[in-house]
């Protein structure tokens, strides 16, 4: 296919991939990018969150040539019932200023113009070609095989960045089959909307955006959260729960997407919108202790190939991107060395090690588990706290008092008061 041997050979062309294959490329490396998509983010989703900070780590003040749709300056939570719903929020007018804290954004649009950056720092990159194997030369990645005629290209080392459905990892043995507790399946749509009915519905001005993510009902009590976030002229509305919850519940994430869009709080915002793009994905959500073997000889793996997601403040597409960067500039150092043994590599663990990435995959690496086991969080409690506010905020001439005990039988009804403080006893230990 191509005859000439790389420095470095990337495999995927996502967040993770094109920041690894533009930081080798900046510092002079020849690198090659595939992607079996069409173009890159074509196969690509995200609820749509990017966030500055580790984004300017590659491209100081990307935002202002990159399509990022709107500034977030609110986050909301919103803890749904059927006919109610629990809001809480956060709104700040210093992320309404220069340079921002971070932005919605559509994939298409976006990878598209972070894989035209790792072109003009001087990477190749290759559209619609599957890569399907790694080569070995005895134990050590010398290469890929590509599904195209001729399709062996050989490098110093590959980066995996397949992204979480990660099968040259499986077939390579870098992690066993992943079971479906360890992944979400979620589903999208981007529904178009005029520019000024978005700003009128959620109270923005210009540029500015929201953010909503909404539990409970939203996910039929399954492990979970869905999300509405506000675009330019459409918003991307999603659910996504835990697989293993879904096939115990025989449920399919596009019947919660159509129960999400019809609770009459969220169909408010929706109407009149035009569904434009319907996307499905899995979420990687094992944590610390699904994370696999993050290099070999001639090899490192970065991004949700890596399990690299922290769920629980919605970070996905920023570990990704500074896994890639801090992969890149170890491949940077192993060519200075001349060395891509899997000993030169294992730096680049000691880099994520002291990252913000590590640290924080450790801090959350029991609360996965923890979870996906205590399903009270997701179903009961969201549902006893709209009921309990319902009670509250009802006048209809009964002493406060009664309606307080009514309340009160009603928790203990569902649950004990020693399993509740249980449950909120090791929430605390877990997410501490
Ligand atoms: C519904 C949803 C909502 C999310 N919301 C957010 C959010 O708001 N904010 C956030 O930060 N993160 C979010 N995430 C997580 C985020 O999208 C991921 O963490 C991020 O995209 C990971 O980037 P990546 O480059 O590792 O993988 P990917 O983006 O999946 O890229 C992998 C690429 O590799 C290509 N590929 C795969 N196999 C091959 C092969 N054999 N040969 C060639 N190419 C191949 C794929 O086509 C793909 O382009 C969300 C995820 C989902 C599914």
């Amino acid at each position: 296919m191509v005859e000439e041997k790389f420095d470095a050979i990337v495999i995927g062309a996502g967040p993770s991939g094109l920041a690894a294959g533009y930081t080798m490329a900046k510092a002079g490396m020849n690198v090659i990018i595939f992607e079996r998509g069409d173009y890159p983010g074509s196969k690509n989703v995200m609820g749509g969150v990017l966030y500055r900070d580790p984004t300017e780590e590659l491209i100081s003040g990307f935002w202002e040539e990159a399509p990022v749709e709107r500034y977030i300056i609110q986050q909301d939570i919103w803890v749904l019932d059927d006919d109610s719903v629990i809001t809480m929020g956060y709104q700040d007018n210093k992320f309404a200023k220069k340079p921002y804290n971070n932005f919605t954004v559509l994939r298409a649009k976006f990878d598209r113009w972070f894989a035209k950056k790792a072109e003009e720092a001087g990477a190749l990159l290759i559209t619609e070609t599957v890569v399907e194997d790694l080569i070995y030369d005895d134990k050590r990645v010398v290469g890929v095989q590509t599904g195209r005629k001729d399709g062996e290209v050989k490098a110093d080392v590959v980066i995996l960045a397949e992204g979480v459905n990660s099968l040259i990892g499986e077939q390579a043995g870098l992690h066993p089959k992943i079971p479906p507790e360890h992944l979400a399946v979620a589903v999208k749509e981007v529904i178009s909307l005029p520019r000024e009915t978005i700003e009128a519905r959620f109270n923005l001005n210009g540029d500015e955006g929201k953010t909503i993510e909404l539990v409970g009902k939203a996910t039929e009590g399954m492990m979970g959260t869905a999300f509405i976030y506000t675009n330019e002229k459409s918003l991307s509305v999603g659910v996504g729960a835990l697989l293993s919850d879904m096939v115990d519940a025989n449920m399919n994430p596009n019947d919660l997407l159509e129960e999400l869009k019809s609770h009459p709080t969220v169909a408010k915002l929706l109407q009149g919108g035009e569904t434009k793009e319907y996307l499905a994905h899995l979420i990687p959500e094992g944590g610390y202790h699904a994370i696999p073997e993050l290099y070999r000889d001639g090899l490192m793996v970065v991004g949700d190939a890596a399990m690299l997601v922290n769920g629980y403040h919605r970070e996905g597409s920023n570990l990704a991107m500074i896994s890639g960067k801090l992969a890149g500039e170890t491949a940077i150092e192993a060519k200075e060395a001349g060395d891509f043994s899997m000993d030169m590599l294992s730096s680049y663990k000691e880099k994520l090690d002291d990252s913000f990435i590590m640290k924080d995959m450790y801090k959350y690496k029991d609360a996965s588990a923890f979870f996906a086991t205590n399903p009270h969080f997701f179903e009961i409690y969201p549902k006893l706290a709209n009921e309990a506010l319902h009670e509250l905020l009802v006048v209809d001439g009964k002493p406060k008092r009664q309606k307080q005990r009514k309340i009160l039988e009603k928790v203990k009804d569902k649950r004990s008061y020693f399993g509740i403080a249980k449950d909120l006893f090791n929430a605390w230990r877990v997410m501490r």
